[in-house]
């Protein structure tokens, strides 16, 4: 079977961006059933993407990327940061032979427009990232968790991404983003210069109309958007190990015909498993409606980006992304990533201290205090200790 066969396309109905779906010889576990992925078009990057693409982020065995890679998934996306760096040196190694034209790679790198060394290190990173990856260019570029208004527009960040870009690096910038974001995209549209946004999208977001008519406007002026944190810390209590049922987070995702593409992060074969289910089958169904409204009424670990807190609290603390931050910890297990992104904070471990009652009241009953003492002194942890 020729993977990049394409059939009639038949799933969805109603969207522009929508082409043929690819068409995958097997599911993981070998069964030679014929199964199509959507495939729909990310923007003015005319990029033809599978709706299910492949969040590499915790995945560090190479069997499941090529596994991904052989099911019909083209798309798949790292960061600078992960994992030290080795996410990226795992996908270098496992493209190095295949042929350009059947992957998209994005990578991220944060930038600390703190710094008056900005641009030079901006660039050291990319380039450090180029090697890693053995490429000459990525596909997809994107400054990595921007959370502040008016970084996506900072003028040496847009002049460094216009360099990139006119040197060859990186074929289409982008921006991911936790926080703000309508803002963001709004800004954005603005600068010009963003050809994806990637920005976490799932079930429990607490103002989806908002930013649901932000990304039409984003859609509207030729930006493409790419779903992450699908799966809203993946496990259905903050309490408990079970998982949740992914099919159903990503037919939520997918509902929306402004969303190209979802980057789950599976790192198991089972994962995939589960995930190239709900692509072969992406409709929304009346039991995942049911499911997933039963599932709004657990305290998740996820936090659903309302804001409310941060003019709640006395300090004015950056709970959602300290929040984001547990999530890491306790759902996804990866430690030296909770502890990376409260450092980017410039946390100390003692951020309630002095504070005697909490005044945020959380919409999806979380006890801030409680999550901001269990996860901030992670920060003084030394890094040679976390996974
Ligand atoms: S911690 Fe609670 S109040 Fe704050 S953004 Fe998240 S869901 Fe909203
Ligand atoms: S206890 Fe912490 S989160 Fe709550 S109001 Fe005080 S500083 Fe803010």
């Amino acid at each position: 079977m020729n993977r990049r066969k394409f059939l009639t396309f038949s799933v969805f109905a109603g969207a522009g961006a929508m082409v043929a779906p690819q068409t995958v010889a097997a599911s993981v576990n070998g069964k030679k059933d014929e199964k199509t992925i959507p495939v729909r078009v990310l923007g003015r990057t005319g990029l033809k993407i599978p709706v299910l693409s492949m969040g590499v982020m915790r995945a560090d065995n190479p069997a499941v990327v090529r596994a991904a890679y052989h099911a019909g998934i083209t798309f798949f996306d790292t960061a600078h940061g992960y994992q030290n760096g080795r996410n990226e040196e795992m996908l270098g190694a496992f493209f190095k032979d295949k042929d350009r034209s059947t992957f998209t790679i994005a990578t991220k790198v944060k930038a600390n427009l703190r710094s008056v060394n900005f641009e030079t290190e901006y660039e050291d990173a990319l380039n450090l990232s180029l090697r890693r990856l053995q490429m000459d260019s990525v596909d997809i570029f994107y400054t990595h968790a921007i959370e502040n208004t008016g970084e996506v527009n900072d003028p040496r960040l847009v002049e460094t991404l216009k360099k990139f870009k006119s040197e060859g690096k990186i074929k289409y910038i982008g921006f991911s983003t936790h926080a703000n974001k309508p803002a963001q995209i709004d800004e954005a549209i603005a600068t010009g210069i963003y050809d994806v946004c990637l920005i976490s999208y799932n079930f429990t977001l607490g103002i989806l109309p908002e930013l649901n008519e932000a990304i039409q406007r984003g859609v509207d002026a030729g930006i493409g958007f790419v779903a992450m944190k699908t799966m809203a810390g993946g496990i259905e209590d903050a309490n408990g190990n079970k998982k949740v049922d992914g099919a159903a987070c990503l037919r939520w995702v997918w509902q929306n015909p402004n969303i190209t593409t979802a980057i789950p992060g599976f790192t198991s074969f089972d994962l995939l498993d589960n995930c190239l289910e709900a692509a072969y089958s992406p409709e929304l169904k009346k039991a995942d409606v049911e499911y997933l409204a039963g599932l709004r009424n657990n305290e998740l670990l996820y936090c659903r980006n309302c804001e409310k807190c941060i003019s709640d609290c006395s300090k004015h603390l950056p709970i959602p992304s300290i929040m984001r931050a547990y999530m890491y910890n306790y759902g996804y297990k990866y430690p030296s990533l909770s502890k990376d992104t409260l450092v980017e904070l410039a946390l100390s471990g003692k951020e309630c201290s002095g504070c005697t009652s909490c005044s945020v009241k959380c919409p999806s009953g979380f006890n801030v205090a409680d999550r901001i003492a269990a996860i901030t002194p992670i920060v003084n942890v030394p890094s040679s200790f976390l996974t």
